[in-house]
């Protein structure tokens, strides 16, 4: 019987069942569960713009009657600006020394078609930051423009970085918002806009040791370097105050290693899993689904350190090669290739297409899922003949997919420890620009290593009930007396380091 709308499970219900599950085993302090059940802050707020004239395409039904309509001698290039979603921005200088013919309100361009001119205005959008909790340090968490966000989902993902900085120690807090829109109907200029307004709103309510906004979909270093402008705008020492976002281009105050960072995160987590398990990554076969920032990342160095690469699937296609992709091809045909506009491994003449059912049951040692979540579901789960899954994604594995790895012996190393990197050199960012300096790759991967490494080690050795010091890591005040798997042990490690807090410091009343 299909669930109800009332019996339905919020996305943030759903999401908070681990952290129910690890408050239980470890007997969370009852006040400090309070405090965690639910966000510290909910921002909705809403933001307006002004938006310009559009061009709209004809539907085929409607371009019946204008067949007749001569041509407009209006110049494209700039002032027709193309949309994602078909439509032009219409900028008025299009219109100067144009001869333009227009019948009720529709004009024809040559070689374009035909189009209505649809006036612009003032729009409104809904706006969100919801700030979780902030008791280990300023709430951190990126922005996220999108036409299906929601406060349901924002709680979801900001109780998530609530979890992850605790995981990956560092001083931060979690947060996320972001604006319901659908950029691909949006100009530049307008996306710009939506920026400033949504930062001048929160002005009061974010700054470096406050509430530190990061990229996340839709949203990107040109977006967070706009951010940064309106949020130091008018200020003494604006200098001073380049850390209230972080994910900026290395060039104003961005971090050497970010792009990489969450990749090769992952790669440190491989590496340690295959020294616990005794085997090696030279000559290990891998599958990894998404080639974006982070699969392609993580394809690159492990290809690097001598893997070999089996499949690649993305949203297009997949490809596959026994002996092992040649993946700086791979990149190059998706990235340094102008035509392959939709950047994808569609078409890679140098290995064999795949269907796209095929891909998770390939025989490999390595699945690295990293494009969506709840891919790994019981049934995938059921055939996969892989050795260990590197959530890489955010969610990849459902529920049933968890039970039915964990009974059939595949390892797995939980996304929130397995793509914490981006977090992790968010922070270095942050903490690069307080103090002013700039780190080299070298010194950011270091640090990143160790961080990642022995974080995922206490994590382990809280699931198997191993406590351990070792010169890495200390496990020692983290296990619970009994065995548990990876994902309750990964929140049992952000629960106790969150509760020290307020056990430790007390509750001001
Ligand atoms: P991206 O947009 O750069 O790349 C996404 C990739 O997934 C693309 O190759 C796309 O084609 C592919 N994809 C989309 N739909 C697919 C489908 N149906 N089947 C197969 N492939 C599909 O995104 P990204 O930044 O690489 O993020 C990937 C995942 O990692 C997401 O779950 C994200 O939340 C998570 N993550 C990213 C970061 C980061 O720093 N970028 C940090 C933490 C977590």
């Amino acid at each position: 019987m299909k669930a109800t709308r009332k019996e339905r499970k919020s996305v943030f219900d759903e999401s908070m069942e681990a952290f129910y599950r690890a408050a239980e085993l470890i007997r969370l302090t009852p006040r400090v569960r309070l405090e965690l059940e639910e966000p510290d802050f909910e921002h909705i707020f809403y933001i307006t713009i002004e938006t310009r004239d559009r061009l709209v395409p004809l539907s085929p039904e409607e371009e019946a009657q204008f067949r007749d309509l001569p041509p407009s001698s209006v110049k494209a290039g700039e002032a027709l600006e193309p949309l994602a979603n078909g439509q032009f921005v219409l900028h008025r200088r299009a219109l100067l020394k144009a001869d333009v013919t227009l019948r009720e309100g529709v004009l024809r361009i040559p070689k374009r078609g035909l189009f209505r001119i649809e006036k612009g205005g003032p729009k409104k959008f809904k706006a969100y930051r919801i700030q979780y909790n902030q008791v280990r340090g300023p709430y951190k968490g990126g922005v996220r423009y999108h036409k299906d966000v929601s406060l349901d989902l924002f709680k979801a993902l900001a109780a998530e970085m609530t979890w992850k900085t605790a995981i990956a120690d560092i001083p931060f807090g979690g947060a996320k918002g972001g604006v319901r829109i659908d950029p691909q109907s949006y100009s530049k200029e307008e996306l710009e806009h939506v920026t400033l307004r949504f930062i001048y709103k929160l002005k009061n309510l974010i700054g470096p040791y406050v509430d530190i906004p990061a990229p996340d979909v839709n949203t990107n270093p040109e977006i967070m370097a706009i951010m940064m402008r309106q949020y130091t705008d008018a200020a003494r020492t604006p200098h001073a105050m380049r850390g209230v976002v972080t994910g900026k281009d290395v060039r104003i105050g961005g971090s050497e290693g970010r792009t990489m960072a969450t990749g090769q995160g992952t790669v440190y987590c491989l590496e340690d899993w295959a020294r616990w398990r005794g085997v090696s990554l030279k000559g290990a076969r891998v599958l990894i689904q998404g080639f974006g920032n982070v699969g392609s990342a993580t394809a690159e160095i492990l290809h690097g350190m001598g893997a070999r690469i089996l499949a690649v699937q993305d949203a297009y296609g997949t490809v596959h090669d026994e002996k092992g992709i040649d993946v700086p091809a791979l990149l190059e045909h998706c990235y340094a290739n102008p035509q392959n506009l939709r950047k994808s491994v569609h078409g890679f003449s140098g290995a064999k297409p795949l269907p796209a059912d095929d891909f998770w049951f390939l025989d490999a040692d390595i699945a690295v899922p990293a494009a969506l979540g709840g891919e790994i579901t019981g049934e995938v789960a059921d055939r996969m003949k892989v050795k260990v899954v590197a959530e890489a994604a955010n969610g990849p594995t459902t529920p049933e997919g968890d039970e039915v790895l964990r009974a059939r012996g595949i390892d797995l190393i939980p996304d929130i420890i397995c793509n914490a990197g981006g977090v992790t050199v968010s922070y270095y960012e942050w903490l690069q620009n307080l103090r002013m300096e700039h780190w080299t790759e070298a010194e950011v991967n270091q640090r990143l290593e160790r961080a990642i490494k022995s974080n995922y080690a206490i994590i382990r050795d809280i699931a198997l009930d191993t406590p351990q010091r070792t010169d890495l890591h200390d496990s020692r005040t983290f296990a619970i007396g009994r065995q548990t798997d990876m994902r309750t042990a990964a929140m049992v490690l952000a629960l106790k380091r969150i509760e020290a807090h307020y056990l430790l410091e007390g509750f001001s009343q």
